[in-house]
């Protein structure tokens, strides 16, 4: 056993079908009187219902969440806050919803109560991102790490197929990088591993029928165990070339990270084989786990090359640039050559390939 330190982030979470009905007491249980509800304009009918069961502990909904958190977004929600005198936020949503939640507690200390629907996993980290002229800002802060999560796999079925099979990939690379992570451990390693195995089962027998609550759960357990290991350990190049493309390109989030995962593990690959070996163990495969994971995601459905997410072949270069210029920790030092001949098998949807 090599030599680790373990710190862990304390959050309080309650699982499974039907637990939404516990989000008045939970509510109690922070302290707190009266919640303002966020959500995205698309989820504002759940976050409406969410309201009306809660009562006189709703302040009221704030159904203007968007992606990547524009700051003028964030200071409106916050006035809101302070308006309706709500004492705690609960966001019901994707990672776009809980990161505007993140972003009312950055400043003014609100606890926060998530609800997440999608697998992205951003309720169980402390990172935030601001998007200010547009530049995002990103950061990690105790602060806007939720205090409670409520799992509720049932409110996880209307999320459509295609969304859920790439958002339930993304939630397998926070995995996937945390089983190399230098500041990793024996029980994110655990998470990790269990975490990738459950998405792995769950995602095709969601694909058979989406309305299969105990596969919703087992993909929601999952999610929850990879979203865990984000918020203990350091990403890597995946998550570098990902930010990289979806900042500088405004790549979709969870689609992006679908199609580049395989081939930033097979760059690992060799740096890595500890992590290999488990990752391919959770898929059930004995060699090459970059492969399966792609040939999983082909099954499933998902986009197969960059070009298709409309990434410009001329923006390939800038990329590779930009990973090499401010790197994130990664078992192989990065190589600017090899790099750019990934990004091109991304582009091109091309097998994972030791470069
Ligand atoms: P999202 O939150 O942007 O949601 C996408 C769309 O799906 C929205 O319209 C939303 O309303 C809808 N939706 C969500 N759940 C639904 C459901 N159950 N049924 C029907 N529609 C539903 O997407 P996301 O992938 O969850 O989050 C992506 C964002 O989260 C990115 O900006 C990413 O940077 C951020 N993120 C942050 C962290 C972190 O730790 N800070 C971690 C992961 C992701």
């Amino acid at each position: 056993m090599k030599s680790f330190v373990y710190s862990a982030a304390a959050s309080r979470v309650v699982f499974g079908a039907g637990s939404l009905s516990q989000l008045g007491a939970e509510i109690t249980l922070l302290g707190a009187r009266r919640a303002l509800v966020l959500s995205t304009p698309e989820q504002a009918e759940m976050a409406q219902r969410v309201a009306d069961m809660l009562g006189d502990k709703a302040a009221g909904i704030f159904p203007r969440a968007v992606m990547h958190v524009p700051i003028e977004t964030a200071r409106e929600a916050r006035e809101e806050a302070k308006r309706l005198d709500a004492d705690c936020a609960v966001a019901i949503g994707g990672g776009s919803t809980t990161g505007l939640g993140k972003a009312i507690a950055l400043d003014s200390g609100l606890p926060i109560l998530a609800i997440p629907t999608t697998y992205a996993g951003s309720e169980m980290t402390s990172i935030y991102g601001l998007t200010e002229g547009g530049f995002k800002k990103t950061g990690r802060d105790d602060r806007v790490r939720p205090r409670t999560v409520i799992y509720d796999p049932e409110l996880t079925l209307s999320l459509p197929l295609g969304m859920s099979v790439t958002s339930g990939l993304n939630a397998i690379a926070h995995a996937a990088e945390g089983l190399y992570a230098h500041d990793g451990n024996p029980i994110t390693a655990l998470m990790a591993e269990e975490g990738i195995g459950a998405l792995a089962q769950a995602l095709p027998r969601l694909q058979a029928d989406p309305q299969d609550i105990t596969a919703r759960s087992d993909a929601l357990y999952g999610a929850w165990l990879c979203g865990a290991v984000l918020g203990h350990v350091s990403m890597g190049l995946h998550h570098k070339l990902c930010h990289t493309l979806g900042g500088s390109f405004n790549l979709p989030h969870a689609e992006t990270h679908t199609i580049v995962l395989p081939h930033a593990l097979a760059y690992n690959a060799k740096a890595a084989p500890e992590a290999m070996r488990r990752i391919g163990r959770a898929l059930g495969v004995e060699t090459d786990a970059p492969l399966a994971l792609q040939q999983l995601s082909h099954r499933l459905g998902a986009p197969a090359s960059l070009a298709a997410l409309g990434m410009p072949a001329d923006g390939l270069d800038r990329v590779a640039d930009l990973a090499v210029a401010t790197p994130y920790p990664n078992p192989r030092p990065l190589e600017r050559a090899a790099l750019r001949s990934l990004l091109q098998r991304a582009f091109d949807g091309a097998p994972p390939k030791f470069l």
